[in-house]
């Protein structure tokens, strides 16, 4: 099989953030759609291990894969487009591969030879991507490399791509992402520092395929020209990659230019069909959508200086989008940081302007006695609420406190409250003593059994989701409700609509809800993981047919 694969390596060059993820994405659907089967993975260039233990602010979004990988937020990108769940298999980290190398050295498995950065760190990065490949049944597999050409960091994963090609060139592709300015003053678009990036990357011993150009605006024939004699690529393979008011338009413009088929030609494929009908028709739907609904989300991670860093929260933003176009609306979403409710009482008055609040998972105690507060005027006024995680977590502490009158906490905000309803597990509290942070928290797909007759089951039932009376949702968390307190919380009117029952009988609670409010719902997981344009999540489609009565 993996002889047989087909390898397209997506590199950036100029600068980062110009939509190399969504690139990626969008060339894997497009492929897709051409009929084969395809396996995308990215390569971080960072000696961490995985992206558990880089902060939100730094990194973007924690994505959950199905296996509990904690990964790079552009494996929900993929996810999001293609539809095929992510595990470790789709990402790749410095850190993993010389752990690995390292570890393989102790073990004698390197014969007594010296181990060499190269060959031996490329190595195992093509060991990574072929086993990924195999594993995935994959007949094309992308690979998106972390970074920009030129940087130090990536050297040896450009050495990998470059060692692939040499070895089968027929069955390799190298294509370019990068950028044209229109600087502001001149007005007109500057292909130099894409001329540059090409070059960067022969030095690298690799020639681009292709050359995607990411721009304001399309590029013209001019550019086109030039792009192509000085990156030494043939005109027709310059992709002309303007910005677009929807990513999830990015595919349909690949196909304009009929980017897959010009890949599939290069490694000596046709197309076996073409289906992009329901993406089509997806994307015109969200164009041709007028009305809107206000939905805040209250949090803490979105303020890094001067700037709102939504990323921390990509998988939640696309959640919602999909299931408000699945309700023929378009969201209206505000970032409201919690910290302005602890100062201000009355500010929370603020959110009445709101269809619908969503408090979105978190860590640490800043900042939360205003989430707390602003739970409470949505339980009290019936705004629809849909809590996740940490959300869910604090709508629990919210209910003790104000329903049940216990002075009460989560243990991970206060370690010595008097009523713990938020707690560890005692297998967490020996991890946390030994600061044993990396991959130990609940990760990944665990089931969930559900109760009939709560709001909940009618929604997951709706989307046709219930197997056996389970459901699959993915996790990442310390935490968890203490079982002490569901009989208190269940007599003042709460409803535990899901649990997970453990080997050993012990029942963690995944789902709560307030039958008398509108839509007051929340879970230990997080939905939004598993959300994608073609099926949104039960929860968050709930929630937004909720607003509109
Ligand atoms: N901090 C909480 C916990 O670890 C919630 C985590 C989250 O929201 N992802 O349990």
């Amino acid at each position: 099989m993996s002889e047989k694969t087909k390898y397209i390596f997506v590199i950036g060059g100029v600068m980062s953030s110009v939509g190399k993820g969504i690139t990626t994405a969008s060339i894997g659907k497009t492929l897709q759609s051409k009929g084969y089967s395809v396996c995308m993975v990215k390569c971080d260039m960072y000696v961490n291990v995985d992206a558990g233990t880089i902060r939100p602010t730094e990194h973007g979004e924690v994505f959950v894969g199905e296996d509990g990988i904690e990964a790079d937020q552009d494996l929900g990108n993929y996810e999001r487009f293609t539809g095929i769940a992510s595990t470790r298999d789709n990402y790749i980290t410095t850190g993993q591969i010389y752990k690995t190398v390292i570890e393989k050295e102790r073990n004698l498995e390197y014969g007594g030879e010296d181990v060499e950065v190269v060959p031996d760190i490329p190595n195992e990065i093509i060991r990574r991507i072929k086993e990924a490949s195999v594993k995935n049944n994959s007949e094309i597999t992308i690979i998106e490399i972390g970074g920009t050409v030129g940087e130090y960091q990536n050297l040896l994963f450009l050495e990998a791509a470059r060692m692939m090609h040499l070895e089968s060139p027929g069955s390799v592709v190298f294509i370019l992402v990068s950028y044209i300015p229109i600087p502001k003053t001149v007005g007109e678009m500057k292909t130099k520092p894409t001329q540059y990036a090409a070059r960067s990357l022969n030095s690298a011993g690799i020639q681009a395929d292709f050359v995607l150009a990411r721009a304001e605006k399309h590029l013209d024939e001019k550019r086109k020209e030039k792009l192509s004699i000085f990156c030494n690529v043939p005109i027709e393979n310059i992709i002309s990659a303007p910005d677009v008011d929807s990513i999830y338009e990015v595919p349909l413009n690949f196909e304009k230019e009929d980017l897959a088929n010009k890949i599939l030609k290069k490694v000596n494929l046709t197309p076996r069909k073409t289906n992009l009908k329901e993406w089509r028709e997806l994307v015109e739907k969200i164009k041709s959508i007028k009305n809107q609904i206000k939905i805040a989300v209250v949090g803490k991670y979105f303020a890094t200086g001067d700037f709102v860093l939504s990323d921390s929260y990509i998988s939640v933003i696309e959640a919602i989008k999909h299931a408000c176009w699945a309700n023929n609306v378009n969201p209206d979403l505000t970032w409201v940081n919690s910290k302005q409710f602890e100062n201000d009482l009355n500010s929370v008055k603020t959110l009445s302007q709101y269809d619908a609040i969503i408090v979105p998972g978190g860590f640490g105690s800043r900042g939360i006695e205003g989430i707390i507060n602003a739970i409470k005027y949505a339980r009290e006024n019936n705004i629809p609420f849909l809590g996740l995680c940490f959300g869910m977590q604090l709508a629990v502490v919210e209910f003790a406190r104000n329903i049940c009158g216990l002075e009460a906490n989560s243990t991970e905000i206060n370690k010595n409250t008097k009523n713990p309803v938020i707690d560890v597990l005692p297998e967490q509290k020996q991890v946390l003593e030994n600061s044993r942070y990396g991959a130990t928290m609940r990760l990944g797909a665990y089931p969930a059994i559900l109760k009939q007759g709560t709001k909940i089951y009618e929604l997951y039932k709706n989307f046709d989701l219930i197997k056996d009376n389970k459901i699959f949702e993915r996790h990442r968390h310390r935490y968890e409700m203490n079982p002490k307190f569901i009989n208190t919380l269940e007599e003042k009117g709460a409803i535990f609509s899901g649990y997970h029952l453990r080997k050993d009988g012990t029942k963690l609670m995944e789902f709560i809800e307030l039958p008398k409010h509108k839509f007051f719902v929340a879970t230990q997981a997080h939905p939004e993981f598993k959300s994608n344009p073609l099926n949104p999540s039960p929860l968050f489609y709930g929630l937004v047919k909720s607003c509109l009565g």
